[in-house]
């Protein structure tokens, strides 16, 4: 994938009607719907602003949450939840709808900016037309939910031409969604010149750099639950970084894969082989595997377990690994201390834990202090370091979870790859 793509400031905005994906897909209060954490409308907030100042109209548009514009199906999917299909009407349905609205969306974007936000009944219906076509240089407006409309995430190209007909140019900065083709993530681009806006243009840079040419040595950290779900970004990374460490729950696949046993801790018995043919993979590429040397039992998975360290090799049975040990801090804070580039994906262990999250804080604090280009991909990652404080000390915490994972995986990323080469 080329992540050399060509940015909002490399085409001409003046006068124009500017279509622009945003990632509003923010937290909300189940019952009240208030927004939780605005994180995501703060994030877009330069693009929108430069767009804004240099004489477009912005006509922004996100999805928010998982609606079902069908009724059928949605009233299958709350079946299959378990609810009573007697009590699933298209009342329900429509309520269900409501609260996926953009009406918080908008009002505090319009905080945010400080200017009024006209927000548009529909996606692509009369009242989002009416407001685009009326839509001034220096006014922004937002549409409904995206997937309000059947067609938004079939990518639908009729329901992509009515978005882009509204406009003259795509800017695309919704990072978080860019692994999904969608009608307004990608089928836009069929109809109108599409670029990045600042939150892709920084993503592609930093974790583009550090895939295709990072400072060296490169370290890769990877932890978390398991060993399936990071799978490509293990055999991706392996290609590329010049240590690997792996920790979290993931390890003791690994470690099982060494011929030991793990007692009770996260095991994924169809994943030892590949473990092992990660572990000679790293050898005949000469890239140094880091494993834990030693663990942090537990007698059960509770805040306030009964727990001890051990030898990784010697866990007991009835016992499970919730955290890397000390030796094992040391050893990785050593090998991260020097590094040119680090990319961690998983936290270390159950670090949502007091007692089981000094492994995680103990290879933050090394990634702090590294004084390399550090980046964090994956949601639990981000929690994890800003949770424990050590967020401004880290060169980028990518905002797309499932994004950055699949960037990680060296994918080529459909909302990434439809945007003009710079
Ligand atoms: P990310 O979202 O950053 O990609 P994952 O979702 O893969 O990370 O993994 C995060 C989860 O892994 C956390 O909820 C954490 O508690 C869990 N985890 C880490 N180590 C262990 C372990 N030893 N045993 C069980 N769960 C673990
Ligand atoms: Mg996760």
């Amino acid at each position: 994938m080329n992540y050399n793509k060509k940015n909002v400031t490399q085409v001409d905005v003046k006068g124009k009607k500017v279509l622009l994906r945003c990632d509003f897909n923010v937290p909300q209060d189940k019952k009240t719907g208030a927004i939780t954490d605005d994180k995501r409308i703060r994030a877009a907030l330069p693009t929108i602003q430069y767009l804004l100042e240099n004489g477009a109209a912005v006509i922004a548009c996100s999805h928010l949450g998982k609606p079902e514009p069908n009724f059928e199906k949605w009233v299958k999917k709350q079946t299959e939840k378990g609810k009573d299909p007697a009590e699933l009407t298209e009342a329900k349905w429509k309520k269900a709808l409501d609260a996926l609205r953009m009406e918080p969306v908008a009002e505090r974007l319009s905080q945010l900016l400080g200017k009024p936000v006209i927000l548009a009944d529909d996606v692509i219906g009369p009242d989002a037309q009416a407001k685009a076509a009326a839509l001034q240089p220096g006014q922004i407006m937002l549409l409904q939910n995206t997937r309000f409309e059947k067609g938004e995430t079939k990518n639908d190209p009729a329901t992509a031409k009515a978005m882009a007909d509204m406009a003259e140019l795509y800017v695309s900065d919704a990072f978080g969604t860019v692994h999904r083709a969608h009608a307004s993530t990608v089928g836009v681009s069929e109809y109108l010149p599409a670029v990045s806006g600042f939150l892709i243009g920084k993503e592609l840079s930093i974790m583009g750099k550090a895939l295709s040419d990072p400072a060296r040595p490169f370290v890769a950290i990877l932890g978390g639950a398991k060993v399936s779900d990071k799978i490509g970004v293990i055999e991706n990374l392996l290609g590329k970084a010049d240590k690997i460490i792996i920790g979290g729950g993931m390890a003791y696949t690994f470690i099982k894969a060494q011929g030991h046993d793990v007692g009770d801790s996260l095991l994924e018995e169809d994943k030892v082989e590949f473990a092992k043919k990660m572990i000679d993979d790293a050898k005949a590429k000469g890239v140094e595997l880091l494993l834990p040397e030693d663990t942090v039992v537990a007698k059960e998975f509770a805040a306030d377990a009964e727990s001890k360290t051990v030898p990784s090799d010697a866990i007991p049975a009835g016992w499970q690994g919730l955290d890397i040990g000390e030796k094992t801090r040391e050893k990785f804070a050593a090998a991260i201390a020097g590094a040119g580039t680090v990319v961690w994906n998983g936290p270390m262990g159950v670090f949502e834990f007091d007692k089981f999250a000094e492994g995680t804080r103990a290879v933050a604090r090394a990634v702090a202090a590294s004084g390399a280009v550090s980046i964090i991909g994956g949601g639990d990652s981000a929690a994890a370091v800003e949770q424990l404080g050590f967020a401004d000390k880290i060169t980028h915490i990518s905002t797309g979870g499932g994004a950055s994972l699949e960037f990680l995986e060296g994918k080529a990323l459909p909302g990434v790859v439809c945007l003009q080469d710079a």
